[in-house]
């Protein structure tokens, strides 16, 4: 027996450091979290206990598979690898003779956020010069809007929320998609007095485990901001020698703020006056005083505006000065600064792509007839775009051209991989080598393989390098074995790598970045905005044509629309699905039932739909049908439909993406998902 040191590749803001016990056959017969590790502490979320269930499923694909029945119909025949590079790159070969590079496109995304196997295909499209996808999906937005208004870079480590004597989590259901950080630092904070508040149009777990639960209507985050910082200025509660130092537009904020009295904001929100003034005063008055974020409200047609008024807050009282005080975000930029990016990304003079589709539009992008050279040749690593991308049908009406070729590198039969032409056999995380950064803590973890792939399984970088050589590319950096390619992103120079070796990672398994004990790299300003403070007023944002000042704009739609589709559809992440790849494992408990449409009580009663009842929730774009649950736990108005169910699991065969739209934000890329609009009715009973 052996124990291999690892981590979870999932696109998870906690990247748990694990551990492996391996038996003299090469076999996986346990996984547990590892205990030393600070972060993690050795508990790995529910779903990844049967992490070795999937590794060992007899549903894995082991071989390469060619299709023979209708896309989508799911009937494959094994084939040998030789067999199926030949297809794969006579294919591409017929591709571009006939149109160019551009008709060959990947499409991936985060299956896995490590180093190696998310970035393994850039180098060979750019090398190819097809079609590049930008995956600006998911996290950008709320990444520009912050960075407009404070700057690039990590500002507040979610492990300082220990420090944090009042938290505020805004849009983010932290207790069962962010574990180890509401089990860790704030748990911790909470028993040194610290108070909770979340802010969410459903009552999450996190919701209900809250000191305080605020129902926000959904994409109104940005007027509450403005009505929060209207109390706080009107009370003269903010820190005037902060705003003086370190702020750029002070004046012209007071000015928009003026519009936003608590009374109009209630109006908005749907949140009451005297809990806004309530908030404000709690929020500007309570040290360190901090703000977590994520992604929840970035998904709608004003999702930059919504982010960019919240992260004005911190600085108008001040919060950067403490400890545990200001905004808790993303990590992964401590992590771009640390490792060498030019291992895994295209050389910085390589020619950018003549063409780019967007992620969010892909369904649009594959069934645009005037598209010139239309996509002919896809490769799908990484992503199973017929459920995690918006407008299912529309995606499923692209897969079932048959002039389009595609081959899905896959785990699992999934609903995308059903549609491809080429199904090859992919490796878990296992059987490959990984470099693990963290997009929500501080730790670099290496995952080296546990054990054999098995059958015919290959890593994503184990793909492409077959495909260069069946391609004849010779260039070093396409066929660099993925060892080297660990030792040679660890050799970037950075002082956050100060100590961190590879000979450490492998023995054991993870370090934390090289950062100061006492990380508060805003108490004095040093913000890494153009103007060096916190931009209340941006030029660069009045450069782009938005505002230059954090504003209110409803959701963009008519009057029509909203009269028509009368609930606005949420569709976000569960705990068991936090990643689509266990929707189709043996699910347990609850799960059992399917997806649930929950509904506030009143919706439900102008329907006539009871708790349990069979409903279909629908728009222009599709349908979903599904048992009812209703509850107060989902604000008037909203449909709740948790996202990450395959098409399978509802009654009618589509999921939450059959109703979303594929608009982009207001920062011009993004997805505008969440502006979905339904109606719902009640099924007849089965005669
Ligand atoms: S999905 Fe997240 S919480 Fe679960 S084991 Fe992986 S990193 Fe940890």
């Amino acid at each position: 027996m052996k124990t291999v040191h690892g981590a979870c590749p999932h696109d998870c803001p906690d990247t748990c450091a694990w551990q492996v016990s391996v038996d003299d056959d090469d076999r996986a017969v346990a996984l547990s979290g590892t205990p030393e590790h600070p972060f993690t502490r050795g508990a790995l979320c529910a779903k990844l206990k049967h992490y070795p269930e999937r590794v060992y499923s007899s549903e894995r694909i082991l071989h390469p598979l060619k299709r023979v029945g209708a896309k989508g119909e799911g009937r494959f025949e094994r084939i040998s690898w030789d067999e199926a590079l030949a297809l794969v790159v006579g294919k591409l070969q017929d591709a571009i003779a006939r149109h160019g590079p551009l008709a060959a496109m990947p499409c991936n995304f985060a299956g896995t956020i490590g180093m190696l196997h998310r970035y393994a295909g850039e180098q060979f499209f750019s090398h190819l010069g097809a079609t590049e996808v930008d995956r600006q999906i998911c996290g950008n937005v709320a990444f520009d809007a912050v960075t407009a208004t404070i700057g690039v870079g990590t500002t507040l480590l979610p492990e300082d929320l220990e420090h944090s004597r009042y938290i505020l989590i805004w849009g983010t259901n932290t207790a069962a998609t962010n574990v180890h950080l509401w089990g860790g630092p704030i748990r911790a904070a909470r028993r040194a007095g610290a108070r909770v508040v979340v802010i969410d149009p459903v009552r999450t777990p996190t919701a209900a485990h809250a000191d305080w639960h605020l129902q926000i209507a959904p994409g109104t985050d940005a007027a509450l901001a403005l009505g929060l910082m209207h109390v706080i200025v009107r009370d003269a509660l903010h820190d005037t020698d902060y705003v003086a130092r370190h702020t750029l537009g002070f004046d012209a904020l007071c000015e928009r703020i003026g519009d936003y009295p608590p009374e109009r904001v209630a109006a908005i929100t749907g949140i009451a006056a005297d809990d806004i003034e309530r908030l404000a005063r709690e929020y500007a008055t309570t040290r360190p005083a901090a703000l977590r974020l994520l992604v929840g409200m970035e998904r709608y047609s004003n999702g930059g505006a919504n982010v960019r008024a919240v992260a004005c807050l911190p600085a108008l009282v001040g919060a950067w000065r403490e400890r545990g005080g200001g905004l808790c975000q993303f990590t992964n930029d401590l992590f771009h600064a640390a490792l060498d990016w030019r291992v895994v990304m295209p050389p910085a003079d390589a020619p950018s792509a003549a063409r780019t589709v967007h992620l969010a539009q892909l369904g649009r992008a594959l069934t645009d007839e005037t598209m010139a050279p239309p996509i002919s040749w896809m490769l799908v690593y990484n992503l199973n775009p017929v459920v995690t991308l918006p407008d299912q049908n529309r995606i499923i009406a692209g897969l079932e051209r048959e002039d389009l070729f595609t081959v899905v590198h896959e785990q699992f039969m999934t609903d995308t991989a059903r549609y491809a032409d080429v199904v090859l056999p992919a490796t878990t995380q296992f059987e490959h080598w990984e470099l693990m950064p963290s997009w929500g803590q501080t730790y670099l973890a290496l995952n080296p393989p546990a054990i054999a792939p098995r059958g015919e399984a290959v890593s994503n970088t184990e793909l492409f390098r077959r495909l260069s050589r069946a391609l004849g590319f010779t260039a070093p950096e396409l066929l660099s074995e993925d060892e080297d390619r660990i030792r040679a992103l660890l050799a970037s120079g950075s002082p956050l790598l100060e100590g961190i070796t590879f000979e450490h990672l492998l023995e054991h398994g993870w370090a934390r970045l090289a950062l100061p004990d006492d990380f508060r790299p805003r108490a004095n300003g040093g913000f890494t905005t153009p103007s060096g403070k916190v931009e209340f007023e941006s030029a660069t944002l009045a450069a782009r044509g938005l505002d230059a000042l954090p504003g209110y704009v409803p959701i963009a739609e008519d009057a029509d629309t909203a009269r028509t589709w009368p609930l606005r559809l949420m569709s976000a992440k569960v705990a068991q699905f936090l990643n689509s790849e266990y929707a189709n494992l043996p699910l347990r408990g609850a799960m059992r039932d399917g997806p649930l449409v929950q509904l506030h009580p009143a919706d439900a009663a102008a329907r006539g739909i009871e708790p349990g009842d069979a409903v279909r929730l629908f728009n222009e774009r599709g349908a979903v049908e599904a048992h009812a649950r209703v509850s107060e736990d989902t604000a008037p108005g909203v449909a709740y439909l948790p996202f990450g169910w395959w098409m399978g699991s509802t009654l009618n065969g589509s999921s939450a993406n059959a109703l979303t739209p594929d608009g982009l934000s207001d920062h011009g890329f993004g997805s505008n998902a969440f502006d979905a609009r339904v109606e719902v009715t009640r099924l007849a009973a089965p005669a």
